[in-house]
């Protein structure tokens, strides 16, 4: 599932092949994912592309945007010919690079449209500041999340609060942070908020370089090898203590954690 290491990896390869080059092409393959007029990109140059947690705004010439969420299972992808399955969007450009949005669940959407008025969608308005930003230290991770007696896991997958963290990284910042996942964030300390900092610099810095390329595997992908510390390693034994980590679930979304690193 796309996180933001993921989507970051996507604004990169983006930016590599589309800046600079003009639109051809706009195939809305899955109309159902698609908002805007497709009509409205051809012609327009590619300027460049950014991201706000696990959201992706293209900016075009002529004022035009396009806003991409990848969802549960997207990923943008060179189309150079050849049969893919489960494209919903194309975009072709004139002597360049076809570029193609899959998505096997199709829980992706892209918007194309005026940017301004891109960027006035609350999908883009809503999100807190960026988990990957450097000014994020531990008493603005602190007073962004809040005095709640909510599970820390739970505030951090909040992205009004910070934006870009999903399961994965919650599991894995905690684990590096030695915070449990549920602990109530009223209970965490500022100590722990600072190692909590550090490690979502720590945990995102290593999930960009191991997975930097130009198509990413997703967990559950057919040929997915598991690059994280302690996700989907319950039962096996700790990195830090060698104490066996623990699985449960909070609403639903698996969590991990070290009952001997991380006591609730
Ligand atoms: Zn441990």
């Amino acid at each position: 599932m796309p996180e933001l290491p993921e989507v970051e990896i996507a604004r990169r390869n983006l930016q590599r092949w589309l800046a600079g080059a003009r639109i051809a092409a706009v195939e809305r393959v899955d109309q159902a994912r698609f908002e805007g007029d497709p009509q409205s990109l051809l012609g327009h140059v590619c300027f460049g592309w950014e991201r706000r947690g696990k959201v992706l705004l293209g900016r075009f010439s002529g004022g035009v945007g396009v806003l991409s969420h990848l969802g549960m299972t997207g990923k943008w992808v060179r189309d150079d010919g050849g049969r893919r399955a489960h494209v919903r969007v194309r975009l072709t450009t004139d002597g360049g690079p076809r570029v193609a949005l899959v998505d096997v669940r199709r829980f992706g959407r892209t918007w194309v449209g005026n940017v301004d008025a891109l960027q006035r969608l609350a999908q883009w308005t809503r999100l807190g500041p960026d988990a990957l930003m450097g000014a994020l230290d531990g008493p603005l991770l602190a007073s962004r999340v809040g005095p709640r007696k909510t599970p820390l896991k739970r505030r951090l997958l909040d992205q009004s609060v910070v934006a870009g963290l999903g399961n994965i990284a919650v599991v894995e910042v905690c684990w590096r942070a030695s915070v449990h996942p549920h602990a109530p964030c009223t209970d965490i300390a500022p100590a722990a908020w600072v190692r909590l900092a550090a490690a979502i610099r720590a945990h995102l810095d290593f999930v960009l370089e191991v997975e930097d390329g130009d198509e990413i595997t997703y967990l559950g992908e057919r040929a997915a090898s598991n690059p994280f510390v302690v996700y989907g390693r319950a039962r096996q034994p700790c990195p830090r203590c060698a104490e066996a980590l623990v699985g449960e679930s909070l609403s639903g979304r698996p969590s991990v954690w070290c009952p001997s690193c991380q006591p609730s």
